[in-house]
């Protein structure tokens, strides 16, 4: 060898140095074939770096071994620039692994779990920590396919500043799984995490974190919970379902969410320096606490106004001997130095029934403060609630007293402090409430900063408006040409359709003026709303002169699939009319594994239809699962609807539902629901309604008022309203309350 040929070898081997150098001091992986062979080969201190780009379909197992000193580092090449799309998931196994900067989106996993710390049972991940990585909108289009994003298992592992948007499946968001001896006593961290909005599931299972479950419920898991963010988490009664021994939740902050962090099983847990945000949405929530020294303690609570389960402290009793998965009594509870601002609801001995009949005992309320701003009375008590003592309680003077609650009246003023968050101030009041003065997780502290959500929920109006003039299918083109949000506006005259409009993002249909234009289908279906869907009709006629003479035709309906987006539906100063040419028209119609957030409908006359107006009443396996969250009718006019003008079915006796919520006012019925094919026999029919209100209504010569009380008391109320001749209100329970219902004689 020369020593040309020596100094050639020479320079090869200094770029060959300094190519290793630039590739970050890692291996650079483009494929999953790739990251396979080269995470086989990994050992301490050594790195894997996705390359940027879409990684469709794709399965890591990421199963290695690092040291505490040198953990095995996975990440991307530039964070959030590496997509994980269609079907694809990541298993951990092993140990001091850390896995940062991964997106996932436009996909699901084809397993139960995203992002799952077991490769198989009894293979798990420990000292292992997922970071800075992103699950958005990640959802199997089956509505009820009951999946979870992240799952931990074995023990000491971390997840933080993570990004967790857009579940819209039932099955929990994140999960901690004490499932084996190698999973419990896990000592986790879960930390300045972004739990962003999560739509009403409709049904139990819609948990954004759970530790544990009930089997497991007397282990302990020890998992700090700590300074994360959760964003409008409103997918059940529950946002957090704690079911695990020795576990602290501290300096979280919850800003607008529906539910409550529940002491659901176990003992021993804490809750400390979380800020509950409700302001004033409906069915915002604190604490709900059940089983043995838990304890609640240096909370600040403002604008909660959830009722039942899910007031702002809520004190469950027990249930004597309690199998392991309903309610373990109270004892030695500790609720001290919180503070109540503005909050509607504080429950004690709630759930009190021939079952839970034990009250709590050896617990203290002490230390905290309530404020109210008008007279209201905020405790409620169930039963007996001598095994609670009270100290050094101060309220407000609007603050309503209870008999056996002892609380120190006192003049406040509320100041709102540089954070915007509102504070009692009395010089008598040093020593209790709440010492913190702004929450210590904030949407900016939490989650990757490098990634920007694009909230895409249902909104109307916000798009352009596109004019459309009458003819054959101009109504179709005009929805299949627009965006979410458009407004179509249509000039008097006829629109008719050949074809089914589908619907595929929110769009409105609204008419230019005075003079409602017409719409006619020859189809089954004129509208069918699909996922991501919603509609607002206004100002229209529409008429089912020019539907197919078969039964069973639809003005709109859901779905046939599934859909794991809730829906809107508004219908707003329309007359609908004619569908009855053949039996079993309806206006609307629901199919399974569909859910309306709201259904509107205002202002609007409804005449001669032979089917009904709208039966949500798909949902027939009484799991608790139903149609629609929310129903509004106001001021309409039913003449001649064979069918039913609402039906409303929610089954079973579960209770993490919110739902389903009626309001129905100012509206007559002539001639309704009397069809010999009206399956549900009634004019309307509320079946396991939480929430009724029923009220300035008139129901001339139609069928009955008929109502199924679930048992968990459901707040159902009929006012000021006409009945003639003499229907009849027809209820399996006597539960409701009743004012002025005038039966008139024709
Ligand atoms: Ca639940």
């Amino acid at each position: 060898m020369n020593y040309n040929k020596i100094y050639f070898v020479f320079l090869l081997l200094i770029s060959l140095a300094f190519q290793n150098c630039a590739n970050t001091h890692g291996s650079l992986v483009h494929n999953e074939q790739e990251f396979t062979a080269a995470i086989q080969k990994a050992g301490p201190g050594d790195q894997i770096i996705l390359a940027n780009g879409n990684w469709e379909n794709t399965e890591l197992l990421i199963k290695a071994e690092g040291t505490a000193e040198k953990p095995i580092i996975i990440t991307a090449e530039d964070k959030g620039s590496v997509i994980f799309s269609g079907q694809s998931d990541i298993r951990i196994s092993g140990q001091y692994i850390e896995i940062s900067g991964l997106v996932f989106k436009n996909g699901y996993t084809p397993l139960t779990e995203v992002i799952s710390f077991k490769e198989k049972k009894g293979r798990y991940a420990s000292h292992c920590r997922l970071t800075e990585c992103v699950i958005d909108n990640f959802n199997n289009p089956e509505r009820f396919a009951n999946e979870t994003w992240i799952a931990l298992y074995g023990k000491n592992n971390r997840v933080d500043h993570c990004i967790l948007y857009g579940k819209r499946t039932s099955g929990v968001t994140m999960t901690v799984r004490l499932i084996d001896s190698a999973c419990q006593e896990n000592y986790h961290q879960i930390d300045h995490n972004y739990f962003g909005y999560h739509q009403s599931l409709g049904s139990n299972g819609g948990e954004t974190l759970r530790l544990g479950t009930s089997q497991y419920s007397l282990t302990t898991s020890g998992t700090k919970v700590e300074e994360n963010y959760f964003d409008r988490c409103d997918g059940e009664q529950e946002i957090i379902s704690n079911k695990s021994c020795g576990n602290s939740f501290l300096n979280n902050t919850f800003y607008m969410c529906r539910g409550t962090l529940s002491f659901r099983h176990g003992h021993d847990n804490i809750a400390e320096g979380n800020f509950f945000l409700g302001n004033h949405k409906d069915n915002t929530g604190g604490i709900r606490i059940i089983n043995e020294r838990n304890q609640a303690i240096n909370n600040y609570f403002f604008g909660l106004t959830g009722y039942r389960f899910r007031g702002a402290l809520v004190i469950m009793n027990g249930v004597p001997n309690s199998p392991i998965n309903r309610y373990n009594q109270v004892v030695d509870g500790v609720f001290s130095n919180n503070t109540f601002v503005d909050c509607d609801y504080i429950q004690l001995c709630a759930g009190s029934d021939a079952e839970r009949s034990l009250p709590p005992v050896g617990s203290k309320i002490e230390n905290n403060v309530f404020y109210c701003n008008s007279p209201k009375k905020i405790f409620t008590v169930y039963d007996d609630i001598s095994g609670i003592e009270f100290n050094n309680n101060y309220a407000s003077p609007e603050v309503e007293s209870e008999n056996g609650i002892s609380l120190k009246k006192t003049a406040m003023k509320l100041d709102q402090n540089e954070y915007g968050i509102w504070i009692p101030e009395s010089p008598e009041i040093e020593n209790a409430g709440c010492s913190l003065t702004s929450p210590k997780a904030t949407r900016e502290n939490t989650g990757a900063s490098w990634y920007k959500i694009e909230e895409a929920e249902l909104e109307f109006n916000t798009g352009k408006e596109i004019a459309v003039l009458p003819g054959l299918n101009t109504l179709y083109d005009a929805v299949n040409e627009s965006a979410p949000g458009d407004i179509i506006v249509l000039s008097a005259g006829e629109y008719t359709s050949t074809k089914d409009i589908f619907i595929d993002h929110p769009v409105t249909i609204k008419s230019d003026g005075d003079e409602k234009p017409v719409l006619l289908s020859e189809k089954p279906e004129m509208f069918t709303l699909r996922n991501e869907g919603a509609l607002m009709l206004e100002g229209l006629k529409i008429s089912g002169k020019s539907s197919p003479d078969a039964a069973g035709n639809a003005v709109i309906a859901t779905s046939k699939y599934s859909m794991n987006r809730n829906y809107k539906l508004m219908v707003e100063n329309c007359d609908v009319e004619e569908l009855n040419v053949n039996h079993s028209f309806d206006f609307l119609r629901v199919y399974k594994n569909t859910f309306a957030d709201s259904i509107v409908i205002k202002n609007s006359s409804f005449k001669n239809i032979t089917g009904n107006i709208a039966s949500l009443d798909k949902e027939t396996d009484d799991l608790g699962i139903y149609n629609a969250e929310n129903v509004v009718y106001e001021a309409n006019i039913f003449e001649n609807v064979g069918g039913s003008v609402l039906t409303l079915y929610r089954g079973g006796t579960d209770e993490s539902t919110f739902g389903p919520i009626v309001k129905f006012s100012a509206c007559t019925l002539i001639n309704c629901g009397l069809s010999s094919r009206n399956k549900s026999f009634g004019s309307i029919y509320l079946y396991g309604v939480q929430l009724a209100d029923v009220s300035e209504s008139s129901f001339i010569n139609s069928a009955k008022i008929r109502l199924h009380l679930s048992k968990d008391n459901p707040v159902i109320s009929l006012n000021d309203l006409n009945i003639w001749p003499s229907a009849d209100i027809d209820s399996n329970s006597k539960d409701f309350s009743l004012r002025n219902l005038v039966h008139k004689a024709l």
